[in-house]
């Protein structure tokens, strides 16, 4: 059992003291398939990216290009940390959970070859991307199996999990994803992990599985409500999420489109998200936010045109700096808050 093992982070290289892991990025995708099932065919990849399309392709105007959403090469992976790491960044936690095509072995090689700190997720993603072979299972069964992923390793290797997540909601919220969320649940009663939450796009849907959570006796502070800059656009709501006790998490930094396929909203940019998170600190919850860019899509690569993993520490901090954050305040929300959440045992 964790609790009598020493406090700290699980990367898939093994255990590490907290303290080393230093910036980190709390929600990305390193290896992740974010293809439709429907779509995961060689004849649907679509056009190799490239300077006179990629525009288009962030803009949608191009429609079938399923290859943008496929990060399968290790070696570009491998480019694409060390610019992280040439930024200032030290750890990035991969959430490709089930149905985003989970690679440990990957990440395992990327982390030996790059010396970045790689913390790999557990359970499963949304409801549409799930083995079939989910809809027969229990909450026991998926606490059982996240747990699994925790102590001794995950998807048919050895290599140990260190957060479950992310969790995926729709909205409405199936009754096959409140079971696996169920299941996370428990297995952090058992692990003591953080769980990581993608939530459904209605602006209430965050709320609703923040309150289940909490009803089922999950720990608040432990868990992570991810993608809010998609989610939650008014005051009255994003404060009574905080007021749950959750961590909120903008992800998406480095996504500056007025173009976002999956629901009609105003995505905000990156000025528009620090000033929601100033009003949240000023509300006294510093250390319930966390920043990431949530990177699942090529075109978001330096190798293909895109900000990269190291966009946060090369221009956001720049800002964060400029817009009055102070030095404390920036390493609470890189550095102290990933720390806390991604340390287990110790207690
Ligand atoms: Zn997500």
């Amino acid at each position: 059992m964790s609790a009598d093992r020493p406090a700290r982070v699980q990367t898939v290289l093994g255990s590490i003291a907290p303290d080393a892991l230093g910036p980190t990025l709390m929600h990305e995708h390193v290896l992740c398939d974010i293809r439709r099932p429907a779509q995961r065919t060689p004849e649907a990849l679509g056009p190799e990216l490239a300077l006179d399309n990629v525009w288009a392709i962030n803009y949608g105007t191009v429609k079938r290009a399923a290859r943008n959403y496929l990060l399968d090469a290790r070696d570009v992976a491998i480019d694409e940390l060390r610019h992280m790491l040439e930024a200032g960044g030290r750890s990035v936690v991969d959430l490709s959970s089930g149905g985003l095509s989970p690679d440990p072995l990957g990440l395992v090689e990327i982390a030996r070859a790059t010396g970045a700190h790689i913390v790999m997720g557990a359970g499963h993603y949304v409801h549409d991307y799930q083995d079939a072979a989910n809809a027969a299972r229990d909450a026991e069964d998926f606490a059982e199996e996240m747990v699994e992923q925790i102590e001794d390793g995950a998807w048919g290797t050895d290599v140990r999990a260190g957060i479950l997540g992310e969790i995926g909601c729709q909205a409405p919220w199936t009754a096959q994803e409140r079971r696996v969320m169920l299941g996370a649940v428990l297995a952090q009663r058992q692990t003591g992990a953080a769980i990581n939450v993608h939530p459904g796009r209605h602006p209430d849907q965050p709320q609703e599985v923040a309150d289940f959570i909490r009803v089922k006796g999950g720990r608040m502070d432990r868990v992570i409500v991810s993608h809010i800059d998609r989610t939650i656009f008014d005051a009255e709501r994003l404060h009574r999420l905080a007021d749950t006790g959750c961590v909120l998490e903008w992800d998406l930094f480095g996504q500056e489109s007025s173009f976002y396929p999956l629901s009609d909203i105003d995505m905000p940019n990156d000025a528009v998200r620090l000033r929601a998170i100033r009003g949240l600190i000023g509300r006294g919850h510093l250390a319930q936010v966390l920043i990431s860019h949530d990177i699942c899509y090529r075109s978001r690569l330096v190798r293909w045109g895109g900000h990269g993993y190291g966009h946060i520490f090369a221009n956001v901090v720049p800002m964060m700096r400029r817009r009055g954050f102070s030095e404390s305040e920036i390493q609470a929300i890189l550095v102290d808050n990933p720390r806390r959440l991604l340390t287990i045992g110790g207690d």
